[in-house]
């Protein structure tokens, strides 16, 4: 099968790899019919990512159609259309059956190179290094999708590919980090990144009742799509102080709630920026925190930090003094999928919200390369690319 294989830092190529096959009895293996590349699929590009290996098969965000079954699948059969949590759960180890799904306790086969790293292992995740337990992705023909009972979602017909794809990721991920925040009516909250995941983030704030969102990015077309997508109030951060604009913006009081849609490879003007740069670079700090560090200055006191950003590992000048002293809350990580996928497929059927206001770019699986270049590259008003297998 043709499949997205990562061939090195900013190298990505489409290349002929064995089709997967049915490896325990509890597999199934999915025709993938729509796929997507996903902002943190960029971290790996730029080769931020430890553990990954020449020829690794990427992709975490995918759906289609199921054309084979291990002999222990009870609920899906060949023909069922499905969508694809990323995070892979076993349904009941401890952290399964608190519906922490992401922290699954079985599915990382190598779980000892994160725990190095993080102390525990979360789960394994498709296409998404060696250290979360180097499965195979979805940006490929055909995937081999473990405990298929517990982890696809079958989709009605009537709704089409791009309107349940974002199901896998980027919609409950917007909306978990939208959650951790507790929202109450009448709420401001801002979000750092104007990508994908800070869109969904946006529409889940009002969603569940804010009653204004600032979205703050530095690229003009994705601030424009913020306001006209996602109905948010902007602010670029590469023209206006963002502490300042965001105080005046509140009474001098700061955003009720922050989310961090950005993670590690945070861009920002002035010291703080270039110190982060030059740390990472000389690999002495992994990730470039100047947008946490922002929403932590930023928040109102009493107020939650909630992180969707992925973020792989240390980070400097961490303003625990404002935690502290102001007591604001900070709420993190990998999106428990599992648990957001059927209420929010009810919102979409519902008419509430159509996921598919993100996608931008529509290609074939053979132009995968030129899709992370762009999207990398911020080319073409680039927001969401899916790639048709
Ligand atoms: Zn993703
Ligand atoms: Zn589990």
């Amino acid at each position: 099968m043709k499949a997205t294989c990562w061939m090195g830092t900013r190298n990505v190529q489409v290349e002929s790899v064995p089709d997967p096959a049915i490896l325990n009895a509890s597999d199934a293996i999915v025709r993938i019919t729509s796929t997507a590349i996903c902002g943190s699929d960029l971290h790996l590009y730029n080769g931020f990512i430890p553990s990954m290996k020449r020829g690794d098969v990427l992709g975490h965000e995918f759906m289609g159609e199921v054309v084979e079954v291990g002999k222990g699948v009870q609920h899906l059969s060949v023909g069922d259309r499905v969508v694809v949590p990323f995070p892979i759960a076993c349904g009941h180890c401890a952290q399964c059956e608190r519906e922490m799904y992401s922290l699954c306790e079985n599915t990382n086969p190598n779980a000892w190179m994160a725990e190095k790293l993080w102390g525990y292992s979360p789960c394994g995740i498709y296409g998404y290094s060696h250290m979360l337990g180097g499965y195979a992705g979805g940006q490929a023909e055909y995937a081999r999708v473990p405990f298929a009972d517990v982890n696809p979602m079958k989709v009605p017909e009537e709704l089409d590919d791009e309107q349940v794809l974002f199901l896998s990721d980027i919609f409950p991920t917007g909306y978990m980090a939208a959650e951790a925040c507790g929202i109450q009516p009448g709420d401001t909250i801002a979000v750092w990144g104007c990508g994908p995941v800070g869109m969904f983030a946006i529409k889940s704030a009002y969603m569940l009742g804010a009653e204004r969102v600032i979205a703050i990015d530095r690229f003009a077309y994705r601030l424009r799509m913020a306001r006209e997508r996602a109905g948010a109030e902007t602010l670029d951060y590469a023209e206006v102080d963002i502490y300042e604009a965001l105080e005046e913006m509140t009474g001098g009081r700061g955003p009720d709630h922050c989310i961090d849609c950005v993670g590690l490879e945070g861009h920002a003007p002035g010291i703080h920026g270039a110190y982060d740069k030059v740390k990472t670079t000389l690999m002495m700090e992994t990730d470039r925190p100047v947008a946490l560090r922002q929403a932590i200055l930023a928040c109102r006191s009493g107020g939650t930090i909630s992180v969707a950003g992925v973020y792989g590992g240390f980070i400097d000048k961490f303003p625990m003094g404002a935690v502290v002293n102001r007591a604001l809350t900070i709420k993190s990580g990998q999106t428990h999928v599992q648990r957001y996928m059927r209420p929010l497929l009810k919102r979409i059927q519902d008419g509430e919200i159509d996921p598919s206001f993100v996608v931008t770019h529509r290609m074939t699986l053979e132009d995968a390369a030129a899709g992370y270049e762009m999207f990398a590259k911020k080319e073409d008003e680039c927001l969401k690319v899916v790639l048709k297998p």
